[in-house]
């Protein structure tokens, strides 16, 4: 999707701070962390909610959550982590390519 920072981050047109990659996702540090870890976990393919997935897309969600808690502990997420998907305006999502936060490193406010 053109002009979709994310998307450029996954192509590497521009750079980020890349913890993990595979052919289906990448994991990057937040620009502006709000916990001592905060990375965002970000399919390669463009859509912006849950309710836009493909059954393709849908399968790329399961594949994503079962293996961020096998890469969790290399992202300084051994203790724990919470996982923050923003859904849509109300929600305060700004980047309209659907993403994971993962935020942990330390005990996360209640
Ligand atoms: P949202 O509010 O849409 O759920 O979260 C978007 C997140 O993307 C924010 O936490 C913001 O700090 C992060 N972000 C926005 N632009 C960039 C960027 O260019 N690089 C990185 N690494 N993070 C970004
Ligand atoms: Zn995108």
């Amino acid at each position: 999707m053109e002009n979709c920072i994310f998307c450029k981050i996954a192509n590497g047109e521009i750079p980020a701070a890349k913890l993990y990659e595979d052919e289906e996702m990448v994991v990057f540090r937040d620009l502006h962390p709000q916990a001592k870890v905060h990375v965002l976990a970000v399919p390669r393919q463009h859509f912006k909610l849950f309710a836009d997935m493909n059954a393709e897309q849908a399968e790329i969600v399961k594949n994503m959550l079962v293996k961020i808690p096998q890469i969790a502990p290399s992202l300084g997420l051994a203790d724990g982590y919470r996982l923050i998907v923003n859904q849509g305006e109300n929600a305060g999502q700004t980047v309209f390519h659907l993403h994971m936060h993962l935020l942990g490193g330390e005990k996360l406010p209640e």
